[in-house]
């Protein structure tokens, strides 16, 4: 069933735009699920507006009580429908149920979090000597354009959301087109709440795709709070320096799993599976190589070709499937042609092929890809391929191990296998990445901080770091005559 009627968010409004209309699309089966309307630039203009005059007033800004209310009344307004979400989210996304289900139910931990940290913004003091006192404040950083990807509409929102409203800036919402039904239902709930002043927070539709870059360019939007690819972060770093905008980006990956000769196999193979193929390869932190000790590398192999054979492509409802669906043909035809690359190659060899899967409905579903590659200067290994494909590579010793995970120009996700902790934290601690997890992968907490090293990104989110990419410093300095 279509739903109809996707508007923009303005000033406590939802408001139908003049420009363009997307039809956001099920990729399981290609049914429409909803018409995504955007704005014209008046209406954008309007979005800047209030959330910069609700700035300026500063209730907002300087009550964090009042934040960390409207934060827990967001968390609550989105649990009533969460299951509503879930379906939508696997509609039209096509990631599997239990994926959604997750998805939405870590957004909704992740608001609580940050309505409690509003609470805990705190400064320092110094005194360099008698009579001078420096008061060093957070405060926030202004109106900020919070900019989402499609693969995890709700995470990546509520990830940048959270702690920009904890920390007292107003936020512009852009979500992805393919994806702004969900994100546009999840808006409706939790800006419904009363403790929420109108014009704090509003949402932008884009259907032909110009918003991102109109806010980026805005003269008003302070912070841009960017998660996409790396090309678009890099549009994004230059648009934004002529203006020293304030910039969190968390872009591409090229995770690689480091299976050490002692690793527990059985275990390596399962996770690395799972990490090749969570939400179809379509996730920053999904594996894309695999790097193994050459001593255990034919046994690992067979192990992980057992694994990623078992794998059951299908629309994301259904029980029985194992992995969901590509995002569009385009992700199922660039899986094929990298599998061809990979073949024409004297330095690769397909260990296991990946299937095109499209059904007579025109669901974008394949098998997972597995290559062996000799060569480390390819596009296959240095590029993102963001489709359940990973490279397996061999390596003498861990100091070569570390070389070979450090060549591509992202630093994002890492893991390690290995029964020997002692070795596992030797590699992790010399991987340029973000994130290393060891004997398993792909465990990320509200906790704790997420972010990128090298092309990856800027800033870290998550956690209580996530707070500095939407806070300035200031130093207020006082001087008395009199002695304490
Ligand atoms: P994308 O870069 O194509 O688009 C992301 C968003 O940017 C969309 O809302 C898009 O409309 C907008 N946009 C496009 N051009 C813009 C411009 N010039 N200025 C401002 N905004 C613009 O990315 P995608 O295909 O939606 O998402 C997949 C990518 O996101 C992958 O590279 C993936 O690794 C990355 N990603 C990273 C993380 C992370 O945490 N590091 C998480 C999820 C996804």
């Amino acid at each position: 069933m279509m739903d109809h009627g996707h508007f923009s968010l303005v000033d406590g409004v939802w408001l139908q735009g003049t420009n363009g209309c997307y039809v956001s699309l099920n990729p399981a089966d290609r049914s429409p699920v909803g018409e995504v309307h955007g704005p014209d630039t008046a209406v954008a203009e309007q979005a800047v507006a209030a959330a910069v005059r609700e700035f300026r007033k500063g209730q907002w800004a300087r009550s964090p009580r009042t934040r960390a209310a409207a934060l827990n009344a967001m968390a609550d307004a989105a649990a009533a429908i969460a299951n509503d979400l879930i379906d939508l989210l696997v509609r039209e996304n096509g990631k599997l149920r239990a994926e959604a289900t997750g998805e939405v139910m870590a957004s909704i931990s992740e608001l609580r979090y940050y309505a409690g940290l509003s609470r805990d913004i705190f400064g320092r003091t110094f005194s360099g000597q008698a009579g001078q006192l420096s008061l060093i404040d957070k405060e926030p950083a202004g109106v900020c354009a919070v900019i989402t990807p499609w693969n995890a509409p709700l995470t990546l929102l509520v990830r940048s959301l959270g702690p920009a409203l904890a920390a007292g800036c107003t936020v512009i919402v852009k979500p992805h087109r393919a994806t702004s039904v969900v994100s546009n239902l999840f808006m409706r709930a939790i800006t419904s709440v009363p403790n929420l002043p109108t014009g704090v927070l509003q949402s932008l539709n884009d259907p032909e795709d110009w918003v991102g870059a109109w806010l980026v360019n805005h003269e008003h939007i302070r912070v841009i709070s960017f998660t996409g690819s790396t090309a678009t972060g890099a549009k994004i770093a230059g648009s934004a320096a002529s203006r020293f905008k304030k910039l969190s980006l968390e872009l591409g990956g090229k995770a690689p799993a480091v299976v050490l000769e002692d690793a527990d196999l059985d275990r390596a193979a399962r996770e690395i599976a799972k990490g090749i193929t969570v939400l179809s390869g379509q996730m920053c932190v999904c594996i894309s190589r695999v790097l193994v000790d050459r001593r255990v590398a034919e046994a690992f192999r067979d192990k992980l070709v057992g694994e990623l054979s078992a794998v059951r492509p299908g629309p994301g409802h259904l029980p029985s499937s194992t992995m969901g669906a590509m995002f569009d043909d385009g992700a199922v035809e660039r899986h094929m042609t990298n599998q061809q690359t990979a073949r024409a190659h004297p330095d690769m060899e397909v260990l296991l092929a990946g299937e095109d899967r499209r059904d007579e409905t025109g669901g974008c579903f394949v098998t997972p890809a597995l290559f062996s590659s000799r060569t480390t200067g390819h596009p296959l290994i240095q590029n993102e391929l963001f489709t359940p494909m990973a490279s397996f590579e061999t390596f003498e010793n861990p100091e070569e191990a570390v070389a070979l995970a450090n060549v591509p120009d992202f630093g994002l996700a890492a893991s390690v296998h290995s029964t020997d902790i002692n070795r596992a934290r030797w590699v992790a601690s010399r991987i340029d990445s973000g994130t290393v997890w060891i004997n398993c992968h792909n465990r990320l907490f509200v906790e704790v901080e997420t972010g990128g090293y090298k092309s990856s990104g800027i800033g870290r989110l998550h956690g209580v770091e996530a707070l500095l990419d939407f806070q300035e410093t200031k130093h207020v300095y006082l001087e008395n005559d009199y002695e304490l």
